[in-house]
């Protein structure tokens, strides 16, 4: 409970404010609003309503960092920055995961790390930077006609997360705009905005110059105006499907440069000569990691007809045996849902499975026992009897629910895999190379991973095909979406 465990010091004192320029403003509105625990209702802190106004004074301020004394910092000075926050986030790893606990409810030994992932990302980029290069060009005039490419920041960057990795989503914003020299202004989710305010201080204190890291916290509408506003010159968003249609459309005013992270319905294909045993947990770990609230969990369990009855039953048994808790109790395997909104969301598809037809294997309750009274838990559920067509196959439904169906070919199982909207990730389960490469050249997902789920690297990018956005975050396509490209041309005597 948030009575039982050390509060970090940044959570004391009064309600957090708006980072603009160098400093830290209410909000136009005087209003602030509450942050709760999700594993047990209580209040974690108090954030200033931002609104539209301030955004303007956000991006003002971002504005005049990167014409003033940030376009001047050479590629080695801002590496020094973000060595200098590397250093930073991993001396408060146990304050910052403890945040990120608290608001969004990751289990405390999940968040841990999560944090140790961010500061490899930060390293990352503080190496990356120094690595942006033009190219020289052949053209078809005489000699003396030059033609070079140079690589310059974008510019202005509208950052708009959501609250399912609040300090995660903000370093993977914000690194790639200090290694380029673009600035930004972060607008995080109204779930999940602590860590990124306290990563944000933590890069004024690493050097970066007033302006050049901004965050406006608030509701929707405050990303809405920064979606429009005109001072903007790229969105980098991850979030819904449904909001990134209105950012892209809102951004078409001032024709900006947008990357969408959007959401995902992956599927996960295990044929019956994997390692079954690496697959079950594999299988298991791909949806009830932070509670199914990951944009590329495996939601989608195909499992072939000939060993499909028995690894359901496995799967739904490790379900059982997670330990549901409260998040900051360090044996807590399985965490609250975000928010009472999103818990109203994951048990009202609970209700739809049964109601489309579908069998409750394991889960498919509400759990409000003992100490999980006051909280937002589900028992992790794996659904079985699912059909293709369902709303529960189709659908995010962000919480630990995984909808099992069985398949018996691979042109069969490849067809029903892509047969969604979406395409951000997927899994393939065999020791038969050949169907492992079938399967990833034509599954249409941005990633595919082979007897085993979810691993990330920031070297390696991230993304969706299909309604999962576009761009890709991690690796050097990353920093391009960062940078504009100028076509130069010389003429000499
Ligand atoms: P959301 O779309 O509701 O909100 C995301 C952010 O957008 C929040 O900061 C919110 O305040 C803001 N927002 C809301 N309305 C807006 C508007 N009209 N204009 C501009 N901004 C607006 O998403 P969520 O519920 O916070 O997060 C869950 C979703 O995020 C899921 O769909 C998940 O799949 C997706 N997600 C994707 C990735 C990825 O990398 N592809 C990663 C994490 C989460």
């Amino acid at each position: 409970m948030t009575s039982s465990v050390k509060l970090p010091a940044y959570l004391s004192g009064g309600p957090k404010k708006l980072l603009i320029g160098a400093e830290w403003l209410e909000a136009l509105s005087g209003e602030t609003f509450p942050t709760l625990n999700p594993s047990t209702g209580e209040t974690v802190g108090h954030l200033a309503l931002g609104d539209a106004r301030d955004i303007d004074r956000a991006v003002k301020a971002a504005r005049a960092a990167f014409e003033g004394p940030w376009s001047r910092f050479k590629p080695s000075e801002r590496q020094r920055v973000l060595l200098r926050l590397a250093d930073l986030v991993e001396q408060q790893t146990q304050d910052l995961a403890l945040i990120d606990t608290l608001e969004m409810g990751r289990p405390i030994s999940d968040s841990v790390r999560v944090v140790a992932i961010v500061v490899r990302g930060l390293r990352y980029f503080a190496g990356a930077g120094l690595c942006i290069h033009g190219k020289t060009l052949l053209n078809s005039y005489p000699m003396e006609e030059q033609s070079y490419t140079l690589k310059e920041p974008v510019g202005v960057v509208g950052a708009i997360i959501p609250w399912n990795g609040p300090l995660f989503s903000a370093a993977w914003k914000i690194a790639p705009a200090l290694a380029t020299g673009c600035t930004v202004v972060l607008k995080p989710a109204e779930d999940g905005s602590l860590t990124p305010l306290r990563f944000a201080e933590l890069c004024l204190e690493a050097g970066a110059p007033p302006g050049v890291v901004n965050v406006v916290t608030g509701f929707g509408a405050a990303g809405a105006a920064l979606s429009e506003h005109p001072g903007v010159d790229k969105i980098s968003f991850t979030g819904s499907c449904e909001t990134g249609q209105k950012i892209i459309r809102a951004s078409a005013g001032s024709v900006k440069k947008v990357t969408m992270e959007l959401g995902g319905k992956s599927p996960n294909i295990v044929f019956a000569d994997a390692d079954l045993d690496a697959a079950v947990a594999g299988s298991a770990n791909a949806v009830f990691s932070n509670c199914g609230q990951v944009c590329s969990a495996g939601t989608r369990l195909f499992v072939e007809r000939g060993v499909y009855d028995e690894f359901i039953e496995r799967v739904a048994d490790v379900g059982r045996r997670l330990r549901v808790g409260i998040s900051t109790d360090p044996a807590t395997q399985l965490g609250p849902i975000v928010s009472q909104r999103q818990l109203e969301r994951v048990t009202s598809y609970l209700r739809l499975g049964v109601e489309e037809g579908a069998r409750v294997v394991s889960g498919g309750t509400r759990l409000t026992e003992g100490a999980l009274a006051k909280g937002n838990f589900v028992a992790p559920t794996v659904f079985s009897n699912v059909q293709d067509t369902m709303r529960i196959a189709q659908e995010e439904i962000f919480g630990p629910v995984i909808c099992a169906l069985p398949f018996e070919g691979v042109d069969e199982v490849i067809a029903r895999a892509n047969d969604t909207r979406f395409g951000l990730a997927a899994g393939v389960w065999t020791r038969d190379i050949t169907k492992a490469h079938r399967a990833i050249k034509r599954i249409r997902a941005g990633s595919v991973w082979v007897n085993q789920y979810q691993v990330m690297d920031p070297n390696v990018p991230f993304g969706g095909y299909k309604m999962s956005g576009y761009g890709r975050e991690g690796g050097m396509e990353h920093l391009e979406s960062y940078l504009n490209t100028k076509g130069v041309w010389i003429r000499t005597e």
